[in-house]
This record gives C-alpha cells, structure tokens and sequence, in this order.
C-alpha cells in the first residue's frame, strides 16, 4: 500500500542546519535557522524560565488532562499580554484565549476554525510569508490567496499590498503579521495599520493576526499596537499568539489562539466550538509550557526578570542591526542595506540573491535561506565584520 509514496526533500532549513554542522570552515556563521542566538550562538533558557520550572517540579500535585482550553492561568496571563492590560476588549468580556501547542498549533486551530465555520472562505497571505502558512492553511482544506508585501527594490510596498487587500472578496480573511515579519522583517507603522483596519472594515473581511515575535521588535507593548488596534476597533478578530520566542521555550509548545468576538454571548458560542476542534485535533494542549508562562506573568518579581532579559534579547538585536550596517560602511554599501537597521525581529530580507547566498556559504561558510532571509541573531561582535566583509565580496 506505501509503494507509491515517494520520498520529499527535508525541509531545507533543516538541511542547512545539517551542511553547516558538517562544514569545517573555522570563521563559519549560521544566519539561517530561526531561533534566537545569543553571542557565544547559543539559545539560552531564559532565567525566569529556569525559576518557573523549579516552583512547578516543586508545587505540581497532577499530571491529569487540563482541558481543550488548557490551563485557565495560562489564558488569563496571556490575554492581557497580548491585548494591554487595560484592555477595553478584556473589559466588555469578548476575548476567549485557548492554549495551543505553539503559535502553529494556534495556526492550525485557526485554519479548521475557519473552514468548519466559515465554510468556502478563503485566507490571503503576505507574499512572501513564513512558509509553513501555507502548507498548514491548504492542508486545513482552505483557498490560499496572495497580497504583495515586498517590491522589486526589497522594500515594503504598501501601496500594492492595499490595492490586493481591497480586491479580496468580503467575509474571506486576511493574514497579518502582528510584527516582525518573517521573513522580510519589514513592519507597518501606526498609520498603516489604521488603514489596514479601514480597508478591513470597509471590505468586511476577518483578520488573522500571527503574532510570533511580541516584544522582539520594539517592546511588548510596542509590538501589539496592530493586533490591540484591530481587536479593540472590529467585532471579530482571531490572533495567534506564539511563546516560543519570547520565552524561549520554542519546545515547549507554547501559544493561544485568542478568538475575539462581538460581545460575551457570541465568544461563548466561539469559545465552545474551539473546544471541540482542539479536541479533535489533540485533545489538550501540552502543559509545561502554560505553566512556565502563567507562573512567570503572575509573579511581579518573575515577570521583571523576564522583560528584562526578553529587552537585552531585543536590544541585541536591534544593536546588531545598526552595527551591521555600520560595518558596511567603509565598503560604500551602508546605503544599499540601510533596510537591515530598520526591520525588525530576528529576521531581514537582504535583498541577495540566490547566488550570491550560494557564494556566500561556498565561499565563506556563510549559510544563510534561499530567498535572501537573515537571521539577523546569529550576527555576533566576533563575526560582524567577516561577514560585512563577505557580503562586500558577493556585492561587487
Ligand atoms: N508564525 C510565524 C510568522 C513564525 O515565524 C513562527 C515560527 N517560526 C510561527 C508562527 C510558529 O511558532 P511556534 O514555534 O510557536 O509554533
């Protein structure tokens, strides 16, 4: 019966994972996978993070189901993360948080959400986006449709994306990225958003707001200005909110879908049909994680820990940014990539090409995806000017 299957290339993100191990180049950078990386290229678990375990291992009394929900502390910790603490949608009682095993398990709650409940309506997504959306979307049965995100000069073209945006017929829903885009890095700014939120509005569509990366752009509070602008202006949003990164618990399996509805009744109604469709896909979401992050935000002293280390991360990055422009400088080609200090998150779209990313791990050991993609964490004081250096090479 499996005679016919054939065999698929890796992912191949892994596979560079796997040529980099291999190669024996001493000044080696890996600038492909996405997880954070701090300067010596490892990825720490966060301090707050290893205290939140220890007061689990201590006080957990069961290892019994937590529900399809997950756990009720997870979802009261997140919601006012990721939609203010002040937040008038939390006030009117409209917002359901269900735990999910990752942003992508969120993502996928999302998907059959939507095509169990809206049924023959589609999803469009940035092109480019973060591959997975759309193997997940169309492997939950959904139209995948296309808006232009970044034009020919690798910049963001917002024009173009809005004139697509306005074509999508009304009820469908529209993917956005809450912040950080991956992998362009490229934001919208207040005011963008507020045109999203118009063009939404006046087409009648859905908005699903991914929100992988909150506070690795420009705060915590910064970052969730769309997804607060959206949920607290529309009657009905979905966001997925993802811990991996900002708790650094990427295998935990960590992230919420937050359903936010026009009143209680109606997020109820939501709320218990998204009980069902977590049950059918996994039944319970894994705990560890939720617990890390509940015993982490419900602890004054736990939670300044860990913004004060989820800045320095930002921070990081952000500084690795300016420098690696900076370090550009003297090749005349600060100008060329000023784009890299303006994105934000982990990720940039340099602009490269795919030969000159080819050259660049030949050449250097280098590794960088495909398209051009950075991961701009895996910068370092000790590499950033071998690889200005080498990104002056393949420029000439
Ligand atoms: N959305 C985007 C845009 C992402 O980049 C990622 C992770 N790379 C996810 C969702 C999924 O995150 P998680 O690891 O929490 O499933």
């Amino acid at each position: 019966m499996f005679e016919h299957i054939k065999r698929v290339p890796g992912d191949p993100i892994l596979g560079l994972i796997d040529a980099f191990n291999k190669d024996t180049n001493p000044n080696k950078v890996d600038l492909g996978v996405g997880v954070y990386r701090d300067d010596h290229g490892t990825t720490p678990i966060m301090r707050a993070v290893k205290e939140a375990e220890a007061l689990l291992v201590k006080n957990e009394t069961t290892k019994a189901y937590i529900g399809s929900h997950g756990d009720p502390r997870f979802g009261k910790a997140v919601l006012p993360m990721v939609l203010g603490d002040d937040s008038p949608v939390l006030a009117a009682n409209r917002a359901s948080g269900t735990q999910a095993p990752g942003g992508t398990g969120a993502l996928r709650l999302a998907a059959d959400f939507i095509r169990v409940h809206l049924p023959g309506k589609g999803i469009w997504l940035s092109d480019p986006t973060w591959p997975n959306h759309l193997g997940l979307f169309e492997g939950a049965g959904l139209k995948v449709g296309k808006y232009p995100y970044v034009d020919a000069e690798n910049r963001l073209d917002f024009p173009a994306m809005m004139d697509a945006i306005r074509q999508i017929p009304a009820g469908n829903v529209v993917l956005l990225h809450a912040c950080c885009h991956n992998p362009s890095g490229f934001d919208l700014s207040a005011e963008q958003w507020q045109t999203v939120l118009d063009v939404v509005r006046e087409r009648d569509l859905l908005p699903l707001v991914d929100f992988a990366y909150q506070g690795f752009g420009d705060g915590l509070e910064e970052d969730a200005y769309g997804a607060r602008l959206l949920a607290e202006q529309l009657d009905e949003v979905l966001i997925t909110s993802s811990c991996s990164k900002n708790f650094g618990i990427y295998r935990e399996r960590t992230g919420c879908l937050i359903a936010v509805a026009k009143d209680t009744e109606q997020m109820e109604n939501v709320r218990s049909q998204l009980a069902i469709t977590a049950r059918e896909n996994y039944s319970n979401p894994p705990a560890h994680g939720g617990a890390i992050v509940a015993e982490i935000l419900e602890s004054a002293e736990l939670a300044a820990m860990w913004r004060a280390e989820l800045t320095e991360m930002r921070d990081r990055i952000n500084g690795l940014r300016r420098d690696f422009v900076e370090a550009l400088q003297p090749f005349g080609l600060a100008e060329k990539f000023a784009c890299i200090a303006e994105q934000r998150g982990m990720f940039s779209y340099t602009g490269l090409s795919p030969e000159q990313v080819e050259t660049l791990r030949s050449e250097f050991g280098i590794y960088m995806v495909k398209s051009g993609r950075a991961n701009v964490a895996g910068l370092s004081r000790d590499n950033l000017a071998y690889v200005a250096k080498a990104f002056a090479a393949v420029s000439s």
